[in-house]
């Protein structure tokens, strides 16, 4: 049996690196999770070759004082708890006192700091857990971070990681993240020389979600914002419209950490129940806040998982909050016609009122003039410009068919008497402008009087997004379903 020994430092600082940094974007999240509980209102990153050659963080937060930092690089050296009890009421993303030496255990590290009320900074360098050097320096406020050859000396770990471009996609998630999770602190991300994202630390979190996803997102967002007695919810909801392929756009956060969480996860999709088509998953940025004691956080050295007390009601009220969410609101897309017709010819059936989606007695008069019209069914061909005609129908049938087709396009929407127009419900006037393609007024090309030659660009404006100029003479719209569907052939 061989001797059994206590393992050196190092060795145990190496060991623990192995959970707290299993790539870059680990180092990058702690150093930033460090950077917001010294309440820094600014942070940026900069990395090259996806994190390995190079990370810098550089945050104005509090700093450290000089006779402190060598214990800051200790094992199980913190300033965020005394004892375990402070565990359930911790409001920091740190306490567990395993970053930072984790980090220079398998690094290169150099580290500027200053504290607002030291006159001087101080400047450190450590490298495999061994401290080269403590001098003083001259710094601005606050503290950064280089950190240089990620597992430089673990060559193991280094084998494992994936491309520099994989890695750098990794850390822009990251953060991504904390910019979310943190709309109050501006944040920079610079890429191998590149800015990558910037926010403005305004507190504004619509604002970072459509400088990070873009307006299609942006414009289709539903607020949350619920108080319940254990808890609270706020952030944006996805309508199903923007829906995608993948959890990756489901973000949540606990008490301002990212974390991934199966009941969570599980709240939200059952939310969406009803909502969304099968394998699609909603877009989601919400904060949870609640008491410490109802959440352990100490679960896993990354802070990744939680357990909860409340499970179960938490699950429950979050499914319940989404789903009444949806429900509130109008969520299709409408497109409307053009007014074209005088009075004396318009249909039977009142096209004024605007019904409500699934409302029967307008499907069967629907239903009706669809029967009406059946012995009247177009023979597509192909013409010699490669879009698609039907056989000249009889005059009769010709104009019941059009007149069948509108009605089903303009059923179950809103119209604009002059312009065809696309309309999200509950945007303002304002923000309709900004963030959606809106109508030039432009009147759609003189018709044709053949009903199976109605095209897309009749009932919707020139500058839409809907489809590109080519696209559009290949499509068109043949009727509408249910108000929600459009059968575009
Ligand atoms: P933890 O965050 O769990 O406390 P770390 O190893 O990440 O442990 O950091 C150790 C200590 O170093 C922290 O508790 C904090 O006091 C100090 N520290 C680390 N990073 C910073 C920073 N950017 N600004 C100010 N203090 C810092
Ligand atoms: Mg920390």
């Amino acid at each position: 049996m061989p001797q059994i020994q206590v393992l050196d430092e190092q060795t145990i600082d190496k060991i623990a690196a192995g959970e707290v940094v299993e790539r870059p974007s680990s180092v990058v999240k702690e150093l930033v999770e460090n950077a917001i509980d010294a309440r820094s209102t600014a942070v940026t990153v900069e990395i090259r070759d996806g994190g390995t050659t190079l990370i810098r963080i550089t945050d104005n937060g509090c700093g450290i004082g000089r006779d402190q930092i060598p214990v800051a690089f200790f094992r199980h050296s913190t300033s965020k708890i005394r004892s375990v009890e402070d565990l359930l009421t911790i409001s920091s993303l740190g306490f567990r006192g395993e970053a930072l030496s984790s980090i220079a255990a398998v690094s290169q590290v150099e580290m500027i700091t200053k504290t607002m009320d030291d006159f001087t900074g101080s400047r450190y360098l450590i490298e495999g857990g061994k401290e080269i050097l403590l001098e003083e320096v001259g710094a601005p406020n606050g503290t950064t971070f280089l950190v240089k050859n990620l597992f430089y000396n673990t060559p193991a770990r280094r084998k494992f990681l994936k491309s520099p471009q994989t890695e750098a996609g990794y850390i822009n998630d990251m953060m991504e993240r904390m910019a979310l999770s943190h709309p109050d602190i501006s944040f920079k991300f610079i890429n191998n020389g590149q800015i990558r994202l910037h926010t403005s630390g305004n507190a504004n979190l619509k604002d970072i979600i459509y400088h990070i996803y873009g307006r299609d997102i942006a414009a289709n967002l539903l607020e949350i914002q619920t108080e319940f007695e254990d808890f609270s919810v706020s952030g944006y909801i996805g309508k199903p419209v923007i829906s995608r392929g993948n959890r990756n756009f489901e973000s949540y956060f606990i008490n301002g950490r990212y974390i991934k969480s199966s009941l969570i996860a599980k709240a939200i999709e059952d939310g969406y129940h009803g909502f969304l088509m099968q394998h699609k998953y909603p877009f989601t940025v919400l904060s949870v806040h609640l008491d410490g004691n109802l959440v352990d956080v100490n679960v896993h050295p990354n802070k990744m998982e939680l357990r909860f007390s409340n499970g179960e009601q938490l699950y429950r009220q979050i499914t319940n909050l989404i789903h009444s969410t949806l429900q509130q609101k109008e969520l299709i897309a409408d497109v409307a016609v053009k007014e074209e017709k005088k009075d004396a010819e318009k249909p039977v059936y009142d096209r004024e009122k605007i019904p409500e989606p699934f409302e029967q007695k307008r499907l069967d008069k629907i239903r009706e003039a669809v029967r009406r019209d059946s012995p009247y069914e177009p023979k597509y061909e192909r013409n010699m410009t490669g879009s698609v005609t039907g056989h000249e129908p009889t005059p009769d049938l010709k104009q019941t068919t059009k007149d069948t087709l509108r009605e089903a396009i303009t059923f179950g929407h809103k119209r604009d008497e002059k312009h065809s127009t696309v309309h999200v419900n509950e945007l303002s006037p304002e923000e309709t402008n900004d963030r959606l393609p809106v109508s030039s007024g432009k009147q759609p090309e003189q018709k044709s009087e053949n009903a199976s030659q109605l095209s897309l660009s009749d009932y919707i404006s020139d500058d839409t997004r809907l489809l590109s100029e080519e696209a559009r003479p290949k499509h068109r719209i043949i009727g509408q379903l249910f108000g929600t569907y459009w059968l575009v052939e």
